[in-house]
């Protein structure tokens, strides 16, 4: 169990959550807020929880998996678009789940947006009109990292829940347990225990990025390709951004916030650059990220950026 979200599996948690149809939860991306979600959603539509308030696994609801849940909608951002919306058609699909009136108390449909922050204005003000009259039974469980993208008419309808993000000591407890190899990732994934997670999986990946930018000027311009953005240009840029970050700290405060382990290579390559060169570059990288949401070429951009930081040893 996430021990950060203690108690939103208490009991009393579930049937306060049934008193109203409209739930915001706010919670910073990484910290496992889908993870909650997602069981507290089978909870809901389980028929036999146990005594500890668990699910019992065996009741024809908790057979199905959340995204392939009858009586569960998911909605996420567009994978099919290049940028990040929820668009008014998913909502507008919605209307023949939420028409069919359910029967009975097990019969509970629930809608989980995922990421609402994403709604376009068209999409959002769709949705309102579900929320202004839900029918018996329909619950909207909306999920952020984002609060103040969400429609203020949106936020006044829903009971807003801030999950507050787990203290050091608490990413670690929990990925002692369950992800030992995440917790060296900790500090680049910001305390974020999920993100750390994805890290300690692609490691791989993480290590021939920083292979690239521990190089220098001296890396191999055939050594960046498209493979480096596997998790996508975001990650990379993400990464990048810390990188950055942390020369420019060092420069300052001899020390770094996210590639501790690197300490000593990052001295030597702090000392080869001035503090204005880097915020140069960093302006360009910010540059990067911005293109990268819309540009169809991703590995030009790259190539580009990575000039520029080969430019920035010069
Ligand atoms: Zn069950």
């Amino acid at each position: 169990m996430i021990n950060w979200f203690e108690q939103y599996h208490s009991s009393a948690f579930i049937s306060d959550l049934i008193k109203t149809q409209t739930h915001l939860f706010v919670a910073e991306e990484g910290i496992g807020a889908n993870q909650l979600l997602e069981n507290l959603l089978k909870k809901l539509l389980c028929e036999n929880l146990t005594d500890e308030n668990k699910t019992c696994n065996t009741c024809p609801s908790c057979r199905y998996l959340v995204d392939e849940h009858p009586n569960i909608r998911l909605i996420d951002k567009n994978l099919e678009l290049k940028s990040d919306v929820i668009t008014i058609d998913q909502i507008r699909e919605l209307s023949s789940f939420i028409e069919l009136a359910s029967t009975s108390e097990h019969d509970k449909k629930i809608i989980f947006i995922k990421n609402t922050h994403y709604l376009t204005s068209s999409a959002a003000n769709a949705l309102l009109k579900n929320l202004e009259e839900p029918p018996n039974n329909t619950f909207f469980i909306l999920l952020t990292s984002n609060l103040h993208k969400i429609l203020p008419t949106i936020r006044s309808r829903a009971t807003i829940h801030k999950l507050a993000s787990p203290t050091n000591k608490q990413c670690e407890d929990y990925l002692k347990d369950e992800h030992p190899e995440a917790i060296k990732f900790l500090d680049l994934a910001e305390r974020k225990p999920f993100l750390a997670i994805q890290m300690a999986n692609n490691k791989e990946l993480i290590n021939s990025i920083v292979n690239i930018f521990l190089r220098g000027k001296s890396f191999d311009m055939m050594d960046v390709n498209e493979s480096l953005l596997a998790s996508g240009p975001q990650f990379f840029v993400d990464m990048m951004q810390k990188w950055i970050a942390d020369l420019a700290h060092f420069k300052e405060f001899s020390t770094v916030y996210y590639y501790k382990n690197l300490l000593d290579q990052i001295e030597l390559i702090s000392n080869q650059l001035s503090y204005k060169e880097l915020l140069n570059f960093y302006k360009k990288l910010i540059e990067y990220r911005r293109l990268s949401e819309t540009t169809i070429n991703k590995s030009i951009a790259l190539d580009n950026l990575m000039i520029d930081y080969k430019r920035t040893f010069a």
